[in-house]
């Protein structure tokens, strides 16, 4: 928070500015702008980068002004999330002035290359390779699970540049264009029925040496601080939680020519805003606390308990990423902290997954625009294993807090110091004289 001023009086000062500006004749895209350069969207973010060098329990009460002002949020996405503080963090001056801007306008959206077939959980085994050639890099190897990359107009990439280096030393972390002859990006149809990832193929694909973020070799450090923004939900954005899906189906120029009157839906209770022009789908999670309190549907005993305990953990939660948000803003780095929220918001999203379709009865198990509430209860339970794989694996956060909370013996890691081209590493096998074959 700004010195000397209260939650309260940033939150009047946030109304008034949205009353000044609000204006549904306006496109998404003038609206994006003119949020970005007020410093409203993105509140967290530093004075001199399009934010106000506010900590996170402002953001909370900003984001309360824009809730009640039914006002269309920041843009959002993997870039404004994580992209964006990793530039700040890792970034040279020149790509901080070069991509801040066209993220917090919207002008931009962004994802992230990192998993592939053989590395996910083990992402510093990433094979995809990235090889200088003049003031360019050539990235040849295949990703997946690739969020959001049918749209992206960049994607944050984890690319082995040094196969002599063990596997940590030897990454470089680039933005890449997405749009360009070496990247091929194939549709992943899910059990819900969408296709939000991608498997992406790079062949000879072009990334310019200004776009290394950090140094060739470095890149471990940035894929770090990525997914611990990742984990924490750390998005700094006001308004993140309102258009997820319509961002995976809309590319963002459709999105930004449409009028602020003709996207935006006011909602009704119990669910967030959404924009879509294209698809309306499922929009908005439906907390059970709104549904448990609709008339006609179930709310036996153990009904309630689950909500409460929903409601116990999302609460608890939420008040351990305010505090993690806290230490970010006192300069701390993004740490472990990050991994005990993510692994309870796995465990609300189980809660959620169980007690939405027993409030609802059968009709929790329809999908489709006829079914109640247009299958979103249907939806949230297909939809539920996600939340415990995508960001890392609840294995892997229990492992992080095992090692670097609770300080038990680190996990055995044989191949840490070998120099990554004599690894075996997912569908690899070495060949003589030290090649890999695939
Ligand atoms: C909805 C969604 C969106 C995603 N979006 C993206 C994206 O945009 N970009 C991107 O790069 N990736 C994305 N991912 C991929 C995600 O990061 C990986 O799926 C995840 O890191 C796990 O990797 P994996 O699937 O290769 O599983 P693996 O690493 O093969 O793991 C398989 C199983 O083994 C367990 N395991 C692995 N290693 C250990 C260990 N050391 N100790 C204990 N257990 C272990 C895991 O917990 C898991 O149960 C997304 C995933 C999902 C579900």
């Amino acid at each position: 928070m700004p010195p000397g001023s209260t939650l309260d009086e940033l939150r009047d000062e946030a109304e008034a500015w949205i009353d000044a500006n609000w204006d549904l004749d306006l496109t998404v895209a003038e609206w994006w702008e003119r949020l970005g350069a007020s410093g409203w969207g993105f509140p967290t973010w530093p004075t001199e980068w399009f934010g106000k060098g506010i900590d996170n329990d402002g953001l909370a009460a900003i984001d309360g002004a824009f809730r009640d002002k039914r006002a269309l949020g920041a843009p959002g996405g993997l870039g404004q999330m994580m992209g964006g503080p990793v530039l700040m963090r890792h970034g040279s001056e020149d790509q901080q002035r070069r991509y801040l801007w066209p993220l917090a306008s919207g002008l931009e959206s962004w994802c992230q290359f990192f998993s592939e077939p053989g590395s996910g959980s083990d992402l510093a085994s990433a094979q995809t390779r990235a090889v200088r050639d003049g003031d360019e890099w050539v990235v040849n190897g295949q990703k997946v699970w690739t969020s959001g990359a049918m749209t992206a107009d960049r994607g944050m990439l984890v690319a082995r540049v040094d196969m002599e280096a063990p596997k940590h030393a030897g990454l470089g972390y680039f933005i890449i264009e997405v749009d360009q002859p070496g990247i091929e990006v194939r549709p992943l149809k899910q059990m819900t029925g969408e296709s939000h990832f991608n498997e992406v193929f790079f062949t000879d694909a072009r990334v310019s040496d200004a776009d290394l973020v950090g140094r060739a070799g470095d890149g471990w450090a940035a894929a770090v601080t990525t997914l611990a923004f990742e984990r924490s939900g750390r998005a700094g954005v006001v308004g993140a939680g309102f258009k997820r899906d319509a961002e995976f189906r809309t590319r963002r120029s459709e999105l930004r020519t449409a009028k602020l009157g003709d996207v935006v839906d006011q909602g009704s209770a119990g669910r967030t805003m959404t924009v879509d022009t294209r698809n309306p789908g499922i929009a908005g999670r439906l907390s059970p606390l709104a549904l448990v309190n609709e008339p006609g549907h179930n709310r036996t005993d153990p009904i309630r308990q689950d909500v409460t305990r929903y409601y116990i953990q999302s609460r608890v939660n939420s008040m351990t990423m305010q505090r993690a948000r806290a230490a970010a803003a006192a300069g701390k780095a993004a740490g472990p902290a990050s991994s005990i929220t993510k692994l309870a918001r796995s465990i609300a999203t189980r809660i959620n997954r169980d007690v939405g379709p027993a409030i609802l009865g059968a009709g929790g198990m329809l999908a489709g625009p006829d079914a109640p509430h247009g299958g979103a209860v249907a939806h949230a339970t297909v939809q539920a294993p996600s939340t415990s794989i995508a960001g890392g694996t609840d294995e892997i956060q229990h492992n992080i807090i095992g090692e670097r909370v609770l300080g038990l013996p680190r996990e055995p890691q044989v191949d840490r110091d070998i120099p990554f081209r004599e690894l075996k590493v997912g569908t690899v096998r070495n060949e003589p004289g030290g090649g890999k074959e695939t």
